[in-house]
């Protein structure tokens, strides 16, 4: 593994659930004017992205309605749908949770829309809000 100097814990992204992408995209870039970035689609999800300075709002608009995003629009409808803090050390944050009591999604860290290594928490532990850590 490389090693790197601590960056610090940031915000990653934020992940905003939207039945449509072509009607939620033109705030982002055309009046906000932010740049698209590419991102992979992921967990049933079409993903646009922006860049927000050191962060990335992520628009997500389900595939299918079973998916993780369709199911969560049919439950409370469109808004922010998880906060992404990047972490110098995932599995070093994982544990700590852990040993806080602090209710870990994905025990194993598995690669995210950006391609980096990436765990949730879950909302039952952090006021309601879904967490992800991901790596920087
Ligand atoms: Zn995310």
């Amino acid at each position: 593994m490389q090693q790197e100097a601590p960056k610090g814990t940031r915000i990653a992204h934020i992940g905003i659930a939207v039945k449509s992408i072509t009607a939620s995209l033109p705030l982002l870039t055309g009046i906000l004017g932010l740049e698209k970035t590419e991102i992979s689609d992921s967990d049933g999800a079409r993903i646009a992205a922006v860049v927000a300075g050191d962060s990335l709002v992520e628009l997500l608009e389900p595939a299918q309605d079973d998916t993780p995003i369709g199911k969560f629009i049919a439950k409370r409808g469109p808004g922010i749908h998880h906060i992404c803090f990047a972490v110098d050390d995932l599995d070093g944050t994982l544990e700590k949770c852990r040993q806080a009591g602090i209710r870990v999604i994905d025990e194993v860290p598995r690669i995210g829309a950006e391609g980096k290594r990436i765990a949730f928490l879950h909302p039952s532990s952090t006021e309601g809000i879904l967490v992800e850590l991901s790596e920087h």
